[in-house]
């Protein structure tokens, strides 16, 4: 094939890149290029998305990197159903080379693309890039979709094992990029007001060059994974989440370093990369669970919690402490612990009894690591609608999860200041102190600080009823 192009869409980076590395191969020059989907960008209502600067980030690295082969990455704003054929007409390409994008939209987008240039007679190739084990490659013994995470995870592993513990690196040989100048590159045109949005900050710094140092840093402490992940103030866990989902890092680079220690730590942390290739697989072979509970059962539940619940959670200001230190520390960086996930969740659902999809659709418009697999699992998980998910029956107790998980207070006290002089003690429910201690800590409840908007113990008995209402 003379000319080939690699559309990249949430694989930004330029390293153990299938498709890339496929393009590179097959062709004698190679075209790289991004379309801004505005069908994705409109329904993004925050015009100071941080995930927009993510993606910059790693764009202009990306640039960098082709400037330096004497290449340019093609930028496009619009619906790529339209945009990828006109830049294979205009560059006269033989071949469009993508990642698998396990989503319905994208699935849908992918589809048609292909049945578009194939009827061109350009060839179309596409491959398993974004997850280890996609799609019908783990089965069970009747060869079905496993519906368990647990024995899942024993057939990957065996899988895995059986293949002598192989991991792909797809090298990129950037020698082969075409040469091309591009006056709308994504460092000198102004892409930005293009595309509608604003220049705003963001935690973290995009790109792949971070992730990697984020990477081998983790290195110095995955062996206390196992003990430490479940602790938010320790900041114990990776935190490549929005790496990954951006695709700065490969799945790969990631398994290279779960398995190259047999120790807890590893395994834990190689047992939550599963979790994901779990969910994705889930997302395409049920693509319903985008809008329904897996189990249909649920679909009928009349979900009891008022809007003004939901807008105090949303918020941070439940009265319940450690709910609304990770809403805070979610609406101010973009970034929620797990266990703190598994907590608001189930507040939300089992406590507000509030339909889940609600707080999916909060995730998805505030977590840097937004992904619609692994967002759908963790809530339809938590609500108990889901694949595996937790019996209905089991739901968190907002105090103990505080005492277990934050029994200093150390995390509450970073994201709720106005409780900060509570005792370790009182901080879990500084609402049962006597009025004397609430002075001494300078908060006074329902003045300083929220009273609970709900009581757990009758919230309790309510969930269970609604659910068992559809049983
Ligand atoms: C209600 C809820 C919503 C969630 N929404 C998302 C989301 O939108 N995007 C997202 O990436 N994760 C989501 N998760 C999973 C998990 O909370 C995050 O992946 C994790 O907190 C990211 O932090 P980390 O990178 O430090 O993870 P680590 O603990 O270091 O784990 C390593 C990697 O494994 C993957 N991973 C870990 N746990 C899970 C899991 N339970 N499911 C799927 N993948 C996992 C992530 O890619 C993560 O980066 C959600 C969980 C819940 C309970």
């Amino acid at each position: 094939m003379k000319k080939s192009l690699c559309w990249i869409r949430r694989d930004l980076r330029l390293h153990d890149h299938y498709a890339l590395r496929e393009a590179l191969h097959e062709a004698d020059e190679c075209l790289v290029a991004f379309i801004f989907d505005e069908l994705i960008l409109d329904k993004l209502h925050n015009k100071n998305d941080p995930r927009i600067t993510l993606i910059f980030d790693s764009l202009k690295e990306i640039e960098h990197e082709l400037n330096k082969h004497g290449s340019s990455l093609i930028v496009r704003f619009g619906n790529p159903v339209e945009e990828i054929p006109k830049i294979v007409s205009e560059f006269k390409v033989d071949g469009l080379f993508f990642n698998h994008d396990y989503e319905p939209y994208a699935h849908r987008r992918d589809t048609e693309v292909e049945k578009i240039l194939r009827a061109k007679n350009v060839e179309v190739f596409h491959y398993k890039d974004h997850v280890f084990y996609e799609k019908k490659e783990i089965l069970n013994g009747s060869r079905e979709i496993y519906k368990v995470f647990t024995p899942y995870k024993n057939k990957w592993l065996e899988t895995f094992r059986a293949q002598e513990e192989h991991i792909p690196e797809y090298k990129c040989n950037l020698k082969k990029l075409s040469e091309i100048k591009n006056s709308k590159n994504i460092l000198d045109h102004d892409w930005l007001t293009e595309i509608g949005f604003l220049e705003t900050e963001c935690v973290l710094t995009g790109g792949s060059k971070e992730a990697l140092k984020r990477l081998e840093n983790f290195e110095n402490f995955i062996t206390n994974y196992k003990e430490a992940r479940d602790i938010p103030a320790l900041e114990q866990t990776s935190n490549l989440s929005a790496y990954i989902r951006m695709g700065n890092l490969s799945i790969r680079d990631m398994i290279r370093l779960a398995v190259e220690k047999d120790n807890a730590g590893y395994a834990t942390w190689l047992s939550e990369i599963i979790w994901r290739d779990f969910y994705q697989m889930i997302l395409e072979a049920f693509p319903h669970v985008d809008k329904h509970c897996f189990r249909e059962e649920y679909d009928s539940i009349k979900w009891l919690g008022k809007k003004s619940d939901f807008e105090s959670w949303c918020d941070g200001q439940t009265g319940y402490p450690l709910v609304d230190s990770a809403m805070r520390c979610l609406n101010t960086t973009g970034m929620m612990h797990n266990r703190l996930r598994m907590v608001v969740a189930s507040f939300l659902t089992k406590t507000l009894l509030i339909d889940w999809r609600l707080g999916e659709k909060y995730f998805a418009e505030k977590l840097l690591d937004y992904d619609m697999a692994a967002n759908n699992g963790g809530w339809q998980w938590s609500a108990s609608t889901g694949v595996d998910a937790q019996p209905y029956f089991r739901i968190f107790n907002p105090y103990n999860q505080s005492e277990k998980f934050d029994p200093k207070g150390i995390y509450i006290r970073q994201w709720c200041p106005e409780l900060a002089n509570f005792s370790n003690k009182s901080i879990h429910s500084p609402h049962d102190t006597e009025m004397e201690e609430q002075l001494g800590a300078g908060c006074v409840i329902g003045h300083n600080y929220p009273h609970p908007i709900v009581g757990y113990k009758l919230q309790r008995d309510r969930a269970l009823s609604m659910y068992k209402a559809v049983k």
